[in-house]
């Protein structure tokens, strides 16, 4: 029963030659979330294999245009395959004006499938989706617009810890969050910037690879994933080197490279 996440980019508001912007996959159990959607996405997801009919429901972190411009192309694409399951949208409240684009302007009323926009909006961690193989959690990041980190909780199978796995992107580093992914399996977490640059980390809201590190630490993490790279940098290896000392089990998020969170077994009934 594999659990996986998969990285389709690594870059953040500018892509480079090597890095797409910052999306990945989620798969759980047979599930296929997707998260974030910036432009470049469904190419991504072609290069690696997996089909955008294989996607479930899509969870935007914000309406920045790297997490979110993908989305109509996307939605296009999936028309075009004759999707007729419904899609799910979670994202703050604003992407109806990106669908109406889609709609109106792309003149997609005729949507081979409906598309539903769950307005993600609250404090602290709170549910957004139940399923079959997982329940979703959201709460709000330290951003320059409203963004929303998301926890997924594996629902419990016999003989096996639940496993967990948190996204957290784009946002500053604050006193809460070590405490709403404590204890998570695997902590995917933007580092846009190195400790060199920390003024533009305050300045723009974002974290340094070292302040990820201490957020991972913090909140007893398994497993860290670093993403969400400026293009200022040529080198993305600095950023584990950065992190590492603080956090030893760190791994940069690189497009294409998939982590698998392993099954625990225990002795329960
Ligand atoms: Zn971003
Ligand atoms: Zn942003």
């Amino acid at each position: 029963m594999p659990l996986t996440l998969t990285s389709l980019g690594c870059a953040s508001a500018l892509p480079t030659k090597e890095n797409y912007f910052t999306a990945h996959v989620l798969y759980i159990r047979g599930r296929s979330f997707l998260l974030d959607c910036g432009e470049g996405t469904q190419l991504r997801l072609k290069q690696l294999g997996i089909s955008p009919s294989a996607v479930e429901r899509i969870f935007i972190t914000h309406l920045h245009a790297d997490h979110v411009l993908g989305l109509p192309g996307m939605l296009s694409s999936m028309h075009l395959l004759e999707r007729k399951k419904p899609l799910y949208v979670y994202a703050p409240q604003g992407l109806e004006k990106l669908l109406s684009f889609y709609f109106d302007f792309l003149g997609r009323e005729d949507s081979s499938f409906p598309i539903i926009h769950e307005i993600v909006e609250g404090e602290g961690v709170f549910p957004i989706y139940e399923g079959e193989t997982a329940t979703v959690f959201a709460f709000p990041m330290n951003h320059s617009i409203p963004s929303y980190g998301y926890l997924f909780r594996e629902k419990p199978v016999r003989k096996s810890k639940p496993r967990s796995v948190a996204y957290c992107t784009d946002t500053a580093p604050f006193p809460e969050l070590p405490g709403w992914v404590a204890g998570v399996d695997l902590l995917f977490h933007e580092a846009t910037y190195l400790e060199e640059d920390r003024e533009a980390a305050v300045k723009y809201k974002h974290s340094t690879a070292r302040q990820a590190a201490q957020t991972a630490k913090d909140a007893g993490a398994g497993k860290l994933l670093l993403g969400h790279f400026s293009s200022r940098y040529k080198e993305n290896r600095a950023f584990l080197e950065e992190a590492r000392p603080v956090f030893q089990n760190t791994e940069l998020s690189l497009e294409g490279s998939t982590f698998t969170v392993p099954r625990q077994f225990t002795n329960d009934y």
